[in-house]
C-alpha cells in the first residue's frame, strides 16, 4: 500500500512539473512569436502615428526656375511630374477615383493634356499665357496657397478675369437680414497664439464681410450648434484632403452650406509679424478673410489683388476686401445697407469717368474766379 502512495506522489509531482516545463515553452514561444512580428512589421505598430502624419508636400520645390522653360509638348524631362501631381491637386487636370492623387505617380512627360491644364492654370491665376513651364508660372506654383481646388468654367477659353463662384452658385440660404453663428472647435486649436488673438483674428475678418453684405457672423457657445465650424488640424483630418506641414497648403474650407473651415495646424499663424519673427509666419486675419469668402459661396478670383486670389506668401497680409470681391459677395447676398462706397460697385471705367469728373468742376471754378478778378480790374481801369 506505501509503495502505492509512494508511486502515485512520483507520479504527480512529475506531471506538476512536466505542466510547468510546457508553459515555460509555451510563454518563450509566443514571446518570441511576438517578437518576430514586431521585427518584420513595424508599421502595423505605429500605424495610429502614421494616419496623423503630413501628407506629401504639394508645393513645388525651390530649385532652378529657369531649368524647365525649355521643356514642350512632346518633351520629357525630369521634374514635370511634380507639375503634374500639382495641376491635378488643384483642379487643372482630372482626377482619379481612388482619392489618393499624392500617392499617384505621374510621368515626366510633357504631354498634350499637361499643356492644357497649364494653360488653364496661367489664364485662372492672371499671368501670362505661354503653354510652358515659364519662371513666373513656376514662381507662382512655389508661393504658398489655399488647398481649395480653383474651379474652372467648362469653356475654358473664356475664362473671365475676376471672382468666381462654386459649380451651381450655392450660398446660404437664410432669411434676410441674415445671422450665422460660429465657434472654434474645443479640440483642434492652436497655442502659439492665445484664444483671444484668434478670436480677434476672426472677428476682424468676419466684420469685413459683415460691412458689405446683409449678413451678422456671431460666435456661439456651442460649437455642436454652430454653422461655421473652425479649427486647425495637422495632415490627414478626415475630410480626404490632408494638410501637408509647413507652407504648401495654408488652409481650405467648404461651399456653402458645409460651414467647416480648416486651417493647417503645421504653420507659424500670426497676429502681428513685429511679435512673430518667422520667416514663414503666415497672416491669421487674411487667411481667415479669404476663406470665410469661400464659406459665403465665392471661389478663386483671377484678379491678384483680391482676397479671393489662391496664393499668399509667407509674411504677407492681403485682409481688405477688393472691390472685385465686394462685388463677388454682393451678387450672391446683395449689399449691406449701411455699405456707403456704393459708387465703387460700378465697373472700373465709370469709376475712372467719376474721378475725371471729379476734377471738371474745380477747374471750370478756377477759370470762373479768374475771369471775375480779371473782369473787375478791367472795369476799374477803364
Ligand atoms: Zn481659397
Ligand atoms: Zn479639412
Amino acid at each position: 500500500m506505501l509503495t502505492f502512495y509512494i508511486f502515485l506522489y512520483i507520479k504527480a509531482s512529475f506531471f506538476a512539473y512536466s505542466l510547468a516545463n510546457t508553459m515555460l515553452l509555451l510563454l518563450t514561444y509566443s514571446f518570441m512569436f511576438f517578437f518576430t512580428l514586431l521585427l518584420i512589421s513595424p508599421l502595423h505598430i505605429v500605424s495610429d502615428q502614421a494616419f496623423a502624419q503630413p501628407a506629401t508636400k504639394i508645393a513645388i520645390k525651390n530649385h532652378n526656375i529657369q531649368s524647365f522653360i525649355n521643356a514642350g509638348r512632346g518633351t520629357k524631362m525630369l521634374g514635370i511630374a511634380q507639375f503634374k501631381r500639382y495641376l491635378t491637386r488643384f483642379g487643372y487636370l482630372p482626377r482619379y477615383n481612388n482619392n489618393n492623387n499624392n500617392n499617384k505617380t505621374f510621368t515626366d512627360e510633357f504631354d498634350a493634356k499637361f499643356e492644357v491644364g497649364l494653360i488653364r492654370y496661367q489664364q485662372r491665376l492672371g499671368l501670362q499665357v505661354t503653354g510652358k513651364l515659364d519662371s513666373n508660372t513656376v514662381s507662382q506654383m512655389m508661393i504658398p496657397r489655399c488647398g481649395v481646388p480653383d474651379t474652372t468654367t467648362h469653356n475654358h477659353h473664356h475664362i473671365t478675369k475676376h471672382f468666381m463662384y462654386f459649380p451651381g452658385k450655392p450660398r446660404w440660404s437664410r432669411p434676410i437680414p441674415r445671422t450665422l453663428t460660429y465657434a472654434f472647435s474645443p479640440v483642434n486649436m492652436i497655442h502659439s497664439l492665445t484664444m483671444l488673438e484668434i478670436r480677434e483674428a476672426f472677428q476682424r475678418a468676419f466684420f469685413n464681410w459683415a460691412s458689405v453684405i446683409p449678413v451678422n457672423f456671431v460666435e456661439a457657445e456651442d460649437y455642436g450648434f454652430a454653422e461655421i465650424k473652425i479649427g486647425f488640424y495637422i495632415g490627414e483630418h478626415g475630410d480626404g484632403e490632408p494638410f501637408d506641414g509647413v507652407l504648401g497648403v495654408l488652409a481650405h474650407s467648404f461651399s456653402p452650406e458645409s460651414g467647416r473651415l480648416h486651417l493647417d495646424a503645421a504653420e507659424t499663424w500670426a497676429v502681428d509679424f513685429g511679435v512673430t519673427k518667422s520667416k514663414v509666419a503666415v497672416d491669421l486675419e487674411s487667411v481667415a478673410t479669404h476663406e470665410i469668402g469661400h464659406i459665403l459661396g465665392l471661389s478663386h478670383s483671377s484678379v491678384k489683388e483680391a482676397v479671393m486670389y489662391p496664393s499668399l506668401r509667407a509674411r504677407d497680409k492681403r485682409a481688405n476686401l477688393n472691390i472685385d470681391d465686394i462685388k463677388g459677395v454682393q451678387s450672391l447676398y446683395g449689399s449691406n445697407p449701411n455699405f456707403r462706397s456704393g459708387w465703387l460697385l460700378q465697373s472700373d471705367f465709370s469709376a475712372n469717368q467719376a474721378a475725371q469728373f471729379g476734377v471738371q468742376p474745380f477747374m471750370l471754378a478756377t477759370a470762373f474766379i479768374i475771369f471775375s478778378i480779371t473782369h473787375t480790374l478791367c472795369a476799374s481801369l477803364s
